[in-house]
């Protein structure tokens, strides 16, 4: 390690907190495939910001676009409209076949706005009583950090001390079709939570028919399929979608990292208005989501 690194490493070390254990490399510039370290040293960047840059590093067009539209006008707040929203609403409705998209910011956020999207939709159209809800998800799942969230989780690491937890969750075994069939008796199931690929535990791709059948499955029993593609979305598995692969099209999907191409933090929530319509004015929502 040079001195310069040294002293970058021992700087977040003294400063930062140590939620991350990195591996001794002080970044300074990327390009494309390509990282730089602070001594010039070159790299392949296979891990692409956990696939957030998957366009590459400073792609021209999206570095551009972010310059131009950010020295025009940078954040408006929902409180007013702007001339691009409803454009990008247009699109990313159009492109992944839903009517409505919810914009928010992190892919947690994303995950969060899902889950209580299920929630609001089964008390007012599943007709589930009030505060009964619950939700399946699998072991192994990674869907971020909130306290909602590391409470549908099954890593040690994710929960130990951040109790009290959310309840509401039903646990399953992932890629098993038999105990997810049993699980969705329950007639207090609102939504399936679940990653097309596992991509936390390890990286963990489900049986062919897997998600075909658990969409047939969740339609049968009146549950939400909530596909979280915030890792596996956007061509990262060679088809627009991971569903994709076995034709299947979520009720609730939930984006995030590469849809701003790794420029700022980016997340949608996209579903179809039987479900995204139980949400109104002031009952959802974020400073920077849209
Ligand atoms: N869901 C999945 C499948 C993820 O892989 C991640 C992040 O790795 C998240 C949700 C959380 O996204 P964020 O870190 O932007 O909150």
């Amino acid at each position: 390690l040079s001195a310069k690194s040294q002293q970058l490493i021992d700087l977040e070390d003294k400063h930062g907190a140590h939620n991350y254990h990195p591996l001794p490399v002080v970044l300074e510039r990327g390009q494309g495939v390509h990282v730089w370290d602070v001594d010039g040293k070159q790299y392949y960047d296979f891990l692409s910001a956990y696939s957030a840059v998957n366009q590459g590093h400073c792609h021209p067009k999206i570095t551009q676009t972010l310059i131009e539209q950010s020295q025009k006008l940078a954040l408006t707040s929902r409180a007013f409209h702007n001339n691009v929203l409803g454009e990008y609403e247009k699109f990313v409705t159009g492109i992944f076949g839903f009517d409505k998209v919810l914009p928010m910011n992190t892919g947690a956020e994303g995950v969060e706005t899902a889950l209580k999207l299920a929630r609001k939709w089964g008390y007012e159209k599943k007709g589930v009583s009030e505060n009964t809800a619950k939700i399946i998800v699998c072991e192994g799942n990674f869907h971020g950090r909130t306290i909602s969230i590391v409470s549908a989780s099954t890593d040690p690491d994710a929960r130990q001390n951040f109790g009290p937890f959310t309840p509401g969750y039903v646990t399953i075994p992932y890629n098993n079709v038999a105990a997810l069939a049993e699980a969705l008796k329950d007639n207090t199931v609102v939504g399936f939570l679940v990653e097309p690929i596992q991509g936390e535990a390890g990286v963990y791709v489900p049986t062919e028919g897997f998600l075909a059948k658990a969409k047939a499955l969740c339609e049968q029993y009146n549950v939400l399929f909530i596909a979280d593609e915030v890792q596996t979305g956007i061509a990262r598995t060679g088809k627009l979608l991971a569903v994709h692969h076995e034709n299947v099209q979520p009720d609730i999907l939930i984006l995030g990292k590469a849809l701003s191409g790794g420029a700022y933090p980016v997340s949608a929530v996209l579903a179809n208005d039987s479900i995204m319509n139980v949400i109104k004015p002031g009952q959802h929502g974020s400073t920077f989501g849209g």
